[in-house]
C-alpha cells in the first residue's frame, strides 16, 4: 500500500498557545513548550504529523506546507489572528 498525506495550512508554535488541558491532548512526541503561566506553544502541524506515523505512514511519506494561518501569509483565514471575525478556507489535493 502506498499512502501518501499532505498538511496544509494551518496556526504554527509560535501562535498556538494552549492551555494544559489542550496540551496534554497531544500526541507525546509533541513537548509542550510553555508559554505565558499556565499556558503551552503547540506544534499542530507536528501533532498531526505524529498521528499520521502512529497510523502507519513513513514520514517521507508526508508533505507539510508550514504555512501559518495566523503570522503567516493573509490570504489565509484565522479564527485566532481576526479573534473569531473570520471566513472559512477548504483545501483541495488533485493528481
Ligand atoms: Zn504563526
Amino acid at each position: 500500500m502506498k499512502l501518501l498525506a499532505a498538511i496544509g495550512p494551518c496556526i504554527c508554535e509560535k501562535c498556538y498557545e494552549v492551555g494544559e488541558d489542550v496540551a496534554k491532548r497531544f500526541p507525546e512526541s509533541c513537548e509542550p513548550v510553555k508559554g505565558s503561566p499556565g499556558k503551552f506553544m503547540m506544534e499542530l502541524a507536528l501533532a498531526a504529523e505524529a498521528s499520521l506515523i502512529i497510523a502507519g505512514l513513513t514520514s517521507s511519506n508526508i508533505d507539510r506546507l508550514d504555512i501559518c494561518t495566523s503570522c503567516g501569509d493573509r490570504n489565509q483565514f484565522s479564527y485566532r489572528a481576526s479573534n473569531g471575525d473570520c471566513g472559512r478556507q477548504l483545501s483541495f489535493i488533485g493528481f
